[in-house]
């Protein structure tokens, strides 16, 4: 693999090509971007060594499409159409039914490979790219038969190699799912976040008296709305009802309060404390 495109040098695109680059020493990493005042910043960070363009994608043997989802189901025909028959194609979006539904008919999609690395924080653009990001996590792979038995070894081979296992999904299970595990638990810590700002006016209370547990809590209340309201237009469906599940436990919770009902209270929280032995072994 020469020649790699990055499209898209943000936190997932600027982190792939680092590992890659480690990994693939005499690979060019071509960096693809809307302004091109990121991709300076991607260069000056060496996350990417030189700029191109989408005409570039002649020469490409790897591209990896790290951009938010809605701009990635308008990008992918275009990417395939451009790139030679030997190329591979790679996406990193967080929604899956979409993005393959855009490409399912293309005469490319045998080059393409849907996946999703679950890895990530709250930062976003090329100065929140890290180097070991996916190491040890999950990559989501979508419909690998549909993609060549070559590409998918090379894909395979890559992607092994930076750290990462791979769990294969149907796009329809990967974004139902999704919604419970990433997409809600960004909602709950907006609304949480905002709830908070909405009541303290003053945020220097809300700095002062906040512990480590609301920060913690909060915290993917700092992530990107450019790159997730895209997210949630996608996942819409699911989105909504794992609100509705969530929605109805904050009622009984507070309904249980109301009523003084706290031997409720106390047996919904020793349930849920199960939670640890579940995401025991995570980070
Ligand atoms: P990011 O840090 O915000 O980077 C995205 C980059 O895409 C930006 O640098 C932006 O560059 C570029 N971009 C934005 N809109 C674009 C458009 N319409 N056309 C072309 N480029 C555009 O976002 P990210 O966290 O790396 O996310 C990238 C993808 O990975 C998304 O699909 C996301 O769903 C997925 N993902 C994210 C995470 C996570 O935790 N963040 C985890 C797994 C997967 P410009 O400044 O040039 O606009």
């Amino acid at each position: 693999m020469k020649n790699i495109y990055a499209i898209g040098v943000g936190l997932i695109g600027g982190s792939l090509a680092i590992d890659i680059k480690k990994n693939n020493p005499d690979a060019i990493i071509h960096g693809i971007s809307r302004k091109d005042a990121t991709l300076e910043q991607a260069l000056s960070l060496n996350l990417i060594d030189k700029k191109a363009t989408l005409d570039d994608l002649v020469n490409a043997d790897l591209v990896i499409v790290s951009i938010p989802v809605d701009a990635t189901v308008k990008l992918l025909p275009t990417i395939l159409d451009k790139i030679p028959d030997t190329a591979l194609v790679v996406d990193a979006g967080s929604t899956k039914v979409d993005i393959c539904k855009a490409v399912e008919n293309h005469p490319k999609r045998r080059n393409f490979l849907a996946m999703h690395p679950i890895a990530g924080t709250e930062h976003s653009g090329p100065t929140a790219a890290i180097a070991g990001l996916f190491n040890g996590k999950t990559n989501i792979v979508c419909e690998i038969e549909k993609t060549t038995f070559k590409l998918q070894e090379k894909a395979l081979k890559l992607f092994g190699d930076i750290g990462m296992r791979m769990r294969y999904m149907n796009p329809a299970d990967h974004d139902k799912h999704i919604a419970y595990v990433s997409h809600l638990s960004h909602i709950s810590a907006f609304m949480l976040g905002k709830t908070v700002i909405d009541k303290e006016r003053n945020e220097r209370d809300i700095f002062d008296m906040a512990g480590s547990g609301f920060a913690s809590t909060v915290r993917l209340a700092k992530s990107s709305p450019e790159m997730w309201t895209p997210i949630f237009k996608q996942n819409k469906s699911n989105v909504v009802e794992t609100l509705e599940e969530y929605i109805t436990n904050l009622t009984r919770f507070k309904e249980f309060l109301k009523d003084d009902n706290f031997e409720a209270i106390y047996t919904e929280m020793k349930s849920t404390n199960h939670i640890k032995d579940i995401l025991n072994g995570i980070n």
